[in-house]
């Protein structure tokens, strides 16, 4: 197989792999009945922190389809991407 089909094939297989996770769930916010982000640990509000680098680029690489923003909750100390 030439390697230019090779890569537009990984190419289709990785966009059609991000719409699966999307329409799936994956990773998707959870919610409880006082806000809209609650920590996956406790399941209290958690508060935006600022996004660095890494996490530009991992929106950038899945296209802004998940919309990943970076949120913290101090009591537990869960930090991640929602
Ligand atoms: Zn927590």
């Amino acid at each position: 197989m030439d390697s230019f089909l090779l890569i537009f094939l990984v190419l289709i297989a990785y966009v059609i792999l991000l719409f699966v996770m999307k329409f799936t769930g994956f990773w998707e916010k959870e919610t409880c009945e006082t806000c809209l982000n609650s920590c996956p640990d406790c399941q209290n509000p958690m508060e935006r922190i600022r996004r660095n680098n890494g996490n530009y680029i991992l929106n950038n690489l899945t296209f802004h389809i998940f919309n990943y923003k970076k949120y913290r909750y101090i009591e537990c100390g869960w930090e991640g991407l929602r």
